[in-house]
């Protein structure tokens, strides 16, 4: 895959996302430093006040709710429509008997462990209601024909157990009025 590589990197598409290479990193620090340095960026081809910073993983910014200071959201059905309203609009369809695409790594992590120190986020942060917590069970369904693939549970999961691999035979959504 070298010469892919250096094809790449003599190309527009890398001159374009070069120069905005810091642009996530700079607003890390708060909206009006984030705007000061990239404005800077701007002039100085997407360096900006310091050089090339380093990146993290999404799921490291997520905290124990022991050291949260917000409240989960909720989710608010009547100002918008519901998840599962959603899923529909989006032509979403997976055979129901294919092999799972969403692989949890150790079920008991979800159990014991993320309801216990993050109160099972995945509730929250999947935006088309797969991982569901019916009360009084003893284990996390997943509703895995409803996935539209955003692979959101992947990223988040703060204990990093959930993996998202590739679903059979073309599935998924489809967004017919896009
Ligand atoms: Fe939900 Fe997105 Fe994960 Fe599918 S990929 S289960 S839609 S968070």
């Amino acid at each position: 895959m070298k010469c892919y590589q250096e094809a790449y990197e003599a190309s527009w598409a890398h001159d374009e996302l070069h120069r905005y290479r810091n642009y996530r990193q700079a607003f890390s620090g708060g909206l009006f430093a984030g705007m000061l340095d990239f404005g800077i960026q701007m002039v100085t081809k997407g360096r900006g006040l310091v050089a090339r910073r380093p990146g993290h993983s999404d799921h490291e910014t997520m905290e124990p709710e022991s050291r949260s200071t917000t409240s989960s959201p909720a989710y608010n059905d009547s100002d918008s429509m519901d998840k599962l309203s959603d899923v529909y609009l989006s032509g979403t369809i997976h055979e129901e008997d294919q092999p799972a695409h969403l692989l949890v790594n150790d079920p008991s992590i979800c159990v014991d462990r993320c309801t216990e120190e993050y109160g099972n986020p995945c509730k929250h942060f999947c935006p088309a209601a797969v991982y569901e917590w019916p009360k009084g069970s003893e284990a996390v369904v997943i509703n895995a024909s409803n996935c539209v693939h955003c692979k959101t549970c992947d990223i988040k999961d703060p204990n990093q157990n959930i993996n998202w691999t590739t679903p059979e035979g073309g599935g998924g959504p489809n967004y017919p009025n896009m």
